[in-house]
Parts: C-alpha cells; sequence; structure tokens
C-alpha cells in the first residue's frame, strides 16, 4: 500500500503549522501591514525559500492587503548559478529582483587569506539590501532567520560578547531608514529542513564563497542541536525566557532602578524568591504591573491570519 496519503497529510500538518508559528511573530510583533511592501531577501537557502513560500500563503489568505517582493543579491562567487532563482520566481509568479554586485572579491580583496569573511561580507550585504529596499519603495525588509538562530546568536553574545542580547524578530535599521523583520523568529530548524525537503526548493549551496566557517557560531550551534536531544523541552524553554524578561533579578543597573530600591515596596517578580529553588512554569505570563518592566502599548493589531493562531511549534523531530 502507498503511504502517499500519510505524507501528504503530514506535509499539510507542517504547511499549517509553520503558516501559524509565521502568522503568530507576525501578529506580536506588528511586523506587517496594511499597504505594505515587503522585500523578501532570497538567498537560496532553505530559510528564506521557505519564509517567502509561507509568506504567499499568507498573502492570499490574509485580511490585510500587502505586496511581496523577492530580491536576491548576486555576490559573484564562482559557480553561483545565476539562472536558479529566475527561474524559481518566475515559475511561482512573485515579482523579484535580482541585484548584481561583486561584494566576492571586494571581501577577497580587503582580508588576509584564512581569515573568516563573513562580518564584511554581512556588512557590504546589508548595504546594498537597505539600498535597494529604498529603490524599490519597500517599507519593510524580511530576513530568514529563526528560532534557532535567535538562540545561537543569544549564546554566542554572552559567551564572547559579554552581552545578554540575541537577534530582535523586528528593528530598525542602524540609518534609522527601515524596518527590517524576521518572520520565522517562533520556526525551528529542523521544521524549515523538512519543509524544504517536502517542498523541493532549488537550494543553492552557502559555501560558494569558499568562506572559513564561523567556528563559534558552528560550536554553539551543535550545543544547542545536543541539548535538545538529550534535554527535550530545554530549547523551548529558553526562547520563552527572552519572552520573559526579569530585569529586577539581572543586574543591569540601566534597566532596573537598584539603587532606588527601598523597604517597604511591594514585592518584585517574586522577591528573593531568586534564593529558593523556584517552581518553573513554561509561557508564564509576563506581569506588566510589576515595576522594572515598561508597559505594553496599547494597540490595535489586524491578525493576520483571520483567526487566532496557536501558540508553540510544529512537528518535526
Ligand atoms: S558564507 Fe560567504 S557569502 Fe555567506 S556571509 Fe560568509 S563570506 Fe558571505
Amino acid at each position: 500500500m502507498s503511504n502517499k496519503p500519510k505524507h501528504e497529510h503530514e506535509a499539510n500538518k507542517l504547511h499549517k503549522c509553520l503558516r501559524h508559528a509565521v502568522g503568530q511573530a507576525i501578529n506580536d510583533f506588528n511586523m506587517i501591514e496594511q499597504g505594505d511592501k515587503v522585500m523578501v531577501c532570497l538567498s537560496g537557502g532553505k530559510d528564506s525559500y521557505a519564509l517567502l513560500d509561507i509568506l504567499r500563503h499568507l498573502q492570499a489568505s490574509a485580511p490585510i492587503d500587502f505586496e511581496l517582493v523577492a530580491v536576491n543579491l548576486d555576490q559573484k562567487q564562482p559557480g553561483f548559478p545565476e539562472h536558479v532563482l529566475p527561474e524559481y520566481l518566475t515559475s511561482i509568479g512573485v515579482p523579484f529582483k535580482i541585484v548584481e554586485e561583486d561584494t566576492y572579491s571586494t571581501v577577497k580583496r580587503v582580508l588576509d587569506e584564512g581569515k573568516t569573511t563573513c562580518s564584511l561580507c554581512s556588512r557590504l550585504r546589508r548595504g546594498i539590501l537597505y539600498r535597494t529596499a529604498k529603490e524599490l519603495g519597500c517599507t519593510k525588509i524580511a530576513l530568514g532567520h529563526h528560532r534557532d538562530d535567535i538562540l545561537a546568536t543569544l549564546f554566542l553574545n554572552m559567551f564572547y560578547g559579554g552581552k545578554l542580547k540575541a537577534m530582535p524578530p523586528k528593528l530598525v535599521s542602524d540609518n534609522g531608514e527601515h524596518i527590517v523583520i524576521r518572520p520565522l523568529a517562533y520556526v525551528k530548524e529542523k521544521d524549515l529542513i523538512k519543509y524544504a525537503e517536502i517542498k523541493q526548493f532549488p537550494i543553492i549551496p552557502c559555501n560558494l564563497c569558499g568562506s572559513q566557517p564561523n567556528l563559534q557560531r558552528q560550536v554553539v550551534s551543535e550545543m544547542l542541536k545536543d541539548w535538545d536531544k538529550r534535554f527535550p523541552g530545554r530549547i523551548e524553554s529558553m526562547f520563552s525566557a527572552l519572552q520573559n524578561v526579569v530585569p529586577s533579578h539581572l543586574a543591569d543597573t540601566e534597566l532596573f532602578d537598584f539603587a532606588g530600591l527601598q523597604r517597604g515596596q511591594s514585592l518584585k517578580h517574586g522577591g528573593d524568591l531568586a534564593f529558593d529553588s523556584e517552581t518553573v512554569s513554561f509561557n508564564a505570563p509576563r506581569d506588566d504591573e510589576d515595576e522594572g518592566l515598561p508597559e505594553k502599548p496599547a494597540r490595535k493589531v489586524i491578525n493576520i491570519l483571520g483567526s487566532k493562531p496557536k501558540a508553540g511549534g510544529c512537528g518535526a523531530g
């Protein structure tokens, strides 16, 4: 007996689940609004293909109108298959622009052989993409970073940068001109791997530049994968932690007025429970009434899914 129906069922389930995860992130961070023109940065990797694909589906059913335009930067790496993305984008009918800039030669010229080239390369790429967004009149720039990228960045910053800082799902670009969004912020990488297999995206390998891989990022990614295998739920808990920050129980005097603490003030976030073994509950509701946390401004958000999205990840793994 063919197991096609089972595969189809699983593929549909994954697709639906990814749509919900992306829709939820878009709603939570008010990423896309009525009339937006969203520039989707497409590298040819699984994440950006999935991002474009899911946004297209949301666009078709969303109660708001927004435009999508896919942009790829052809960095003139040796062996880059120039035809792949135009053919794919034409076949699915998405407006697109291929920007040709030889950042490859610039990076090779400026940096010594054997040096990790990614940071200069990304900086150059960012500048070109921002310029392109302006030229195209885009109001948002969508990037394909996912939940595991966000967590890996958190640990990299802690281990090597001395900062409690991850990768924001939404931010204003350094030059203040653009809003950058990461609609895959709630999506697990393993779901994207599975989705790319199902959809048979024409993946372009990411090692064409011949750059040394970023060893630190690789080590952190392996650590997270190992934890995910050995301690189910740990990754989910860590991501929840990013959404439940308690400044009064950290040590940043800019974020919390430790100097001004007075006896007799009301308890903050369970007071000194930090000294006891705390009952851990995932997705604990955030109490914005507590001092130390800025109140969330009231705003009207249009639900991009047209219905209440479900919380939680998808099923891969
Ligand atoms: S892997 Fe290559 S193309 Fe990608 S950011 Fe690094 S240097 Fe640039």
